[in-house]
C-alpha cells in the first residue's frame, strides 16, 4: 500500500525574515513513516522544517508553508490507500506578507492573521475518495471530546489524539485513537517508534475492511 504521511510544522511567512509556526518535532510523522517502510509499504511524506533525516526509502517533499502542503498533499492524495496527515499545520497565516523587512517602531504593531487552508477537512469533504483519512488532534484540554467533533468535523476515518503536553518534541506519547464507527482504543505511554509500528497495523487493517465494504 501506498502511505502519504505530512509531519513537522509549517512555517507562514511575516516578512523575508520573520514566520510563525509551532514547536512540532515531526517526530511522530517521521517515526510512522519508517514504520510503514519496514513493512514494505511505499511512503510519500510531505514534511515542514524539522532536525530529522528522512527515510532514504521515502518519496521526500519538502515544504515550508501551509499553502504549499496543501498543494503538496492534493497532488499525491489520490494515488495513495491511506493518508495520514500528522503534521502541526499553523491554523493562521499573514493576511499580507511584506516583499521587504519590516521595520521597529517605537508604537504598538498589529498584525493581521487569517485562517490558512483546512488540509484534512479539504481531503475529508472529497466524495468518492479511495483512501483511507487519518487525523491526528493535539490537545491540552477535554481530550476525547475535542477528538470526537473533529473526526465528526473534518469527517476522518480514524483521530489519533494526544495530550500536546506529552506529544511535543518528546521521543514518547501516549494515544486514543478513535474510529468513525464509534469504535476506540487507548495505547498507554511508549516511545513514538513502537506506537507507529501499532499505528501502521491498525491504519492497514482499517483500510483492508473499508475495501472488504466496498466490494
Ligand atoms: O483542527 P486541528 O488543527 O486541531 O486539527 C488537527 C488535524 O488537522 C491534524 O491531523 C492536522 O494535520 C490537520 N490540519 C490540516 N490543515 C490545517 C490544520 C490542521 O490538515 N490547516
Amino acid at each position: 500500500m501506498t502511505f502519504l504521511i505530512t509531519a513537522g510544522p509549517t512555517r507562514e511567512p511575516i516578512d523575508p525574515v520573520r514566520y510563525i509556526s509551532n514547536r512540532s518535532s515531526g517526530k511522530m510523522g517521521y517515526a510512522i513513516a519508517e514504520a510503514a517502510l519496514d513493512v514494505g509499504h511505499e511512503v510519500i511524506l510531505i514534511s515542514g522544517p524539522v532536525n530529522l533525516t528522512p527515510p532514504r526509502k521515502a518519496k521526500f517533499i519538502s515544504i515550508f508553508s501551509s499553502d504549499e502542503m496543501f498543494d503538496a498533499v492534493h497532488q499525491h492524495a489520490d494515488s495513495s490507500d491511506i493518508c495520514v496527515l500528522c503534521a502541526a499545520v499553523a491554523d493562521y497565516k499573514a493576511a499580507r506578507v511584506s516583499p521587504v523587512k519590516i521595520k521597529k517602531r517605537a508604537d504598538e504593531f498589529l498584525l493581521e492573521l487569517i485562517p490558512t487552508g483546512d488540509i484534512l477537512q479539504s481531503l475529508g469533504r472529497q466524495r468518492a475518495r479511495k483512501f483511507l483519512l487519518v487525523g491526528f488532534a493535539a490537545e491540552t484540554d477535554h481530550l476525547e471530546a475535542n477528538a470526537t467533533k473533529k473526526l465528526r468535523e473534518k469527517n476522518c476515518d480514524i483521530i489519533v489524539a494526544n495530550d500536546a503536553r506529552v506529544a511535543m518534541e518528546t521521543d514518547e506519547n501516549e494515544l486514543l485513537i478513535l474510529f468513525r464507527d464509534g469504535e476506540s482504543k487507548k495505547i498507554s505511554r511508549a516511545p513514538k517508534k513502537i506506537l507507529a509500528r501499532e499505528l501502521v497495523k491498525i491504519f492497514s487493517i482499517s483500510q483492508q475492511k473499508s475495501l472488504t465494504k466496498k466490494m
